[in-house]
């Protein structure tokens, strides 16, 4: 198979920092889209996997699925895009495409396991696959987006992650006017959150520990904050939210937001990927309330969002890095110290 060089930044061990690596990327096949990268949003993701977290790592890690650039060759079946075109790619680059989830366009839950942007197995040149931290990615065309032209493609990065992860749950619980919906957390995935429920129509409450965030949660479309640690704001909230959207990346004590749901109403979770403190199975049987999950979204919900986003000129909130700047920017992340997503300017790497 024909391949080209392709510069990129990657780690080689868990302990070890991303530096300058050369990679290949097939030639089109096909079907395949051929993507110069312009930006790449920096997930928690991408540092849980440099950093081996969740013991799946393969090396050398090369990470990055918020992925926006433009395609600069399309293969013969392709007519849906075409060179120029600009377009992002997620947090997956191709599935089976025949089981049950990925005929309901749920890709993300392959029964075959679908392949991931970055550290899946590569089924055309073998070894794992690489992501966007590099100058360019030939992807399947069934796994490529269409990215609005009249918003800030650099800002829209984040949107193939944060943006979807966030989405999802929102439009598969039907969230819309009249309903009063709780973000709880404000990182890069509540900061979307907050637009997102905004933008439909909610009643946006940010709910939060540090009254610091307040103003921001405003700013960014929230109607009202909430201060979880304030018991009494906490009690005349009890039994009033149609949803909860909790992107709290870390193990904690769901029990105070069940109170908040109403009877039937569900909170859906959507960061932590670890234990959470134990559940007071009393809270969820007094008013039939529900703790559900989700994970990224399919590929036709996340061309709706983004289409979504192009209507109602939604975009991340982004700090510009270049790609020198990576390791530090690491830093800042785990320290919550970015408003809300650090974007990878890849020219800085084409020099
Ligand atoms: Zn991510
Ligand atoms: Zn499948």
């Amino acid at each position: 198979m024909n391949t080209t060089q392709h510069k990129a930044y990657g780690a080689k061990t868990k302990d070890a920092n991303l530096e300058p690596m050369q990679i290949e990327r097939r030639e089109p096949g096909s079907d395949d889209v051929k993507i110069e990268i312009l930006y790449c949003g920096i997930c928690h993701s991408d540092i849980h996997q440099v950093r081996n977290d969740w013991k799946n790592s393969v090396y050398p890690v090369i990470p990055g699925h918020e992925i926006i650039g433009k395609v600069t060759n399309v293969g013969t079946n392709v007519s849906r895009f075409s060179e120029g075109d600009l377009v992002g790619v997620g947090c997956m680059v191709d599935s089976c495409q025949e089981c049950d989830s990925c005929k309901k366009d749920l890709e993300q839950f392959c029964e075959n396991g679908a392949t991931f942007t970055y550290n899946s197995e590569d089924k055309h040149l073998g070894g794992h696959t690489y992501g966007g931290y590099s100058t360019g990615v030939t992807v399947n065309q069934d796994f490529v987006l269409k990215v609005p032209e009249n918003l800030d493609a650099k800002a829209t990065a984040p949107l193939l992650c944060a943006g979807i992860t966030t989405w999802s749950p929102l439009s598969t619980w039907n969230v819309g006017k009249g309903d009063k919906v709780g973000v709880v957390g404000l990182g890069g995935l509540g900061h979307m959150g907050i637009k997102f429920a905004n933008a439909l129509g909610a009643y946006v409450v940010m709910i939060t520990t540090s009254p610091s965030k307040a103003e921001d949660a405003k700013r960014l479309g929230a109607h009202e904050v909430l201060l979880s640690t304030d018991e009494d704001a906490m009690k005349s909230h009890t039994g009033t939210f149609d949803f909860i959207l909790n992107t709290v990346p870390v193990g904690h004590d769901i029990n105070p937001y069940i109170n908040l749901l109403k009877i039937d109403a569900t909170m859906v979770m959507v960061g932590a990927v670890e234990p959470l403190e134990a559940v007071n199975g009393a809270g969820l049987i007094m008013g039939r309330k529900r703790v559900a999950g989700s994970l990224i979204g399919g590929i036709k919900e996340t061309q709706e969002m983004l289409d979504f986003c192009g209507e109602h000129n939604i975009v991340s909130d982004i700090e510009m890095v270049d790609m020198q700047e990576a390791n530090s920017a690491f830093e800042r992340v785990v320290n919550a110290d970015v408003k809300y997503r650090f974007v990878i300017d890849m020219a800085s790497l084409k020099n």
